[in-house]
């Protein structure tokens, strides 16, 4: 699954200097940790039937693979080199976040997502953990030690967080937390949950608190996964999540009671970044296996790729993928440049770029997949190409970290045309 070496795309990288030893490091983890798992595991990579257990859960071989990748990722502190070096991270910012995201990205979706940080890893909700969540919780998940899970959907509540029903109450110093989340992010096999609820309803921005706490140790104190769903791309990894009058500790809560919402919107912003070098280094994986594609595959005797029907297929793929890239960095250096990509609270026009970033990032790489396959022809149609894996995943990707549609009404909004003040309160959306 590796990428061919200075393809045309490489070659218009241009990653700035000083990123040479992370990306030296990307490389060396490819090789030494993901390539040999890959390749010992290549019969269930390349088979859904294998990929998953009896019960549609993600293989525990490949589970384990994953986690053994992210420790070793941990080690050479590039899992989680977006956070502060203060949290163990390399503190980069966004823009150097990108480059080395479509490194990891480009080689594809086989185990090689592992080598970063994303929602089961070290999220910037993190940064609102106290100093006694730290050994705990924190340290292990910047080492990629242990895994999380984020739960803020429901099925009643997606798009508009404010219809949210799971709820915490007081008993003296406690809190009890009941309800249901669904289409949850490593559902069954996170150590920790970090979990929306409502604790003050009707306060507007502070109607939400975060919680965290130990999967494990709560399994029989109310807490229970539920189903894991079968999705489209077929990762056995999403499912739901019971909370059956929990009873946590105050020391559960990360940041402050009430500051559940600023955290989530900081939390959805960072993910809707995070789509800029995903979406740029798997978009470019998927150029790079069309371009082979179109020159090896002999049709009528010559090259698919002598059709200027197939030409201008990857050159509108291309376009694609430049146009995009080239918004990403330019939201990235703007967010960039007045302080750390975590500040809060972000100035308006600033959140509209990362909504921006967001839909571009989506639709764009949607194209580029729905073209790939179709070069690919009866063999991109096949469940066990990952040409197609990465087609359902870009189909996917539309939905969470707040749908596409809720990117365009911020955007809206942020521009002025905000007209229904009855429903004023203020709006975050997706998990
Ligand atoms: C694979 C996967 C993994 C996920 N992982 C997580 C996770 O780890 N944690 C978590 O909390 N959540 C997670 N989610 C949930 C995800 O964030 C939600 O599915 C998403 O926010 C949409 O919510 P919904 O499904 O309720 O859709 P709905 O809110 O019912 O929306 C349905 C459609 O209506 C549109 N729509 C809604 N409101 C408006 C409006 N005002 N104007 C125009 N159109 C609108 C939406 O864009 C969408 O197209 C995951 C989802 C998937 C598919």
């Amino acid at each position: 699954m590796a990428t061919a070496a200075l393809s045309p795309l490489d070659q218009e990288l241009h990653p700035p200097a000083h990123l040479k030893p992370i990306l030296a490091d990307v490389g060396a983890l490819y090789r030494d940790e993901v390539a040999p798992r890959e390749a010992a595991l290549a019969h269930r990579l390349a088979d859904e039937s294998q990929f998953l257990d009896t019960d549609g859960k993600l293989h525990p071989e490949i589970l384990a693979a994953r986690r053994e990748i992210m420790r070793a990722a941990g080690k050479k502190n590039v899992y989680s080199a977006h956070l502060p070096e203060r949290l163990g991270g390399r503190g980069l910012g966004r823009t150097d976040m990108i480059y080395v995201e479509e490194k990891v990205y480009g080689y594809g979706c086989g185990l090689n997502p592992a080598l970063l940080s994303w929602s089961e890893g070290a999220t910037p909700r993190l940064l609102y953990c106290h100093d006694h969540q730290r050994e705990q919780f924190v340290d292990p998940l910047v080492r990629g030690e242990k895994t999380s899970l984020h739960a803020v959907t429901e099925i009643g509540a997606g798009s508009n967080l404010f219809d949210m029903k799971t709820h915490a109450k007081r008993r003296g110093r406690d809190w009890i937390l009941s309800g249901t989340k669904a289409y949850i992010t490593n559902a069954f096999d996170a150590d920790v949950a970090q979990v929306l609820a409502v604790t003050e309803a009707g306060a507007g921005r502070r109607t939400f608190t975060y919680f965290m706490f130990d999967t494990r140790e709560y399994l029989q104190k109310g807490y229970r996964p539920g189903r894991v769903y079968q999705t489209m791309f077929g990762d056995g990894y999403t499912g739901e999540i019971f909370f059956d009058d929990m009873v946590l500790p105050e020391s559960a809560v990360i940041g402050e009671v009430g500051q559940g919402f600023d955290i989530a919107v900081m939390s959805f912003n960072y993910t809707r970044m995070r789509r800029a070098g995903m979406c740029s280094g798997w978009s470019k994986y998927l150029i790079e296996r069309s371009l082979e594609r179109v020159q090896s595959r002999i049709v009528g005797e010559r090259p698919l790729g002598a059709n200027q029907g197939i030409q201008w297929l990857l050159a509108d793929m291309y376009v694609d993928w430049l146009q995009t890239r080239s918004l990403s960095l330019e939201v990235a250096r703007t967010i960039d440049n007045p302080g750390p990509w975590y500040r809060m609270p972000r100035p308006k026009d600033e959140i509209r770029r990362i909504c921006a970033l967001k839909v571009s990032n989506d639709e764009s790489f949607y194209r580029v997949a729905d073209r790939a396959l179709q070069v690919h022809g009866g063999s991109g149609v096949m469940r066990n190409n990952p040409i197609n894996k990465l087609f359902q995943i870009a189909r996917n990707l539309r939905i969470p970290g707040g749908t596409d549609e809720v990117q365009r009404t911020t955007i809206a909004e942020t521009l002025g045309l905000r007209f229904d003040a009855s429903k004023s309160a203020p709006k975050a959306a997706g998990g």
